[in-house]
């Protein structure tokens, strides 16, 4: 993750649902005013916003703080999404 001139970009491998030892390679870049996104997965290459995205985003609310924390943490990898450690 990275957070430079308010521009953060976060980053990490999502394991597929649907596929066992598939992983997705997710990337989301968000400012003040936009969004930008890109997954390895197949809705993504259509141009959908597809659940890895939107996982990645939910993780990015819930955890934004830490993750800021760690500015040196350039990516993130997720060995599937269970229930939130909190
Ligand atoms: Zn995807």
């Amino acid at each position: 993750m990275k957070d430079q001139q308010g521009v953060i970009e976060i980053s990490a491998d999502i394991r597929s649902e649907s596929r066992d030892g598939l992983y997705h390679h997710t990337m989301l870049i968000l400012n003040g005013s936009w969004l930008r996104f890109s997954c390895s997965c197949e809705a993504s290459s259509y141009g959908m916003l597809c659940k890895h995205v939107l996982k990645l985003y939910n993780y990015y609310q819930r955890h934004r703080r830490e993750l800021l924390r760690e500015e040196e943490n350039q990516g993130i990898t997720f060995d599937g999404w269970g229930e939130p450690d909190e």
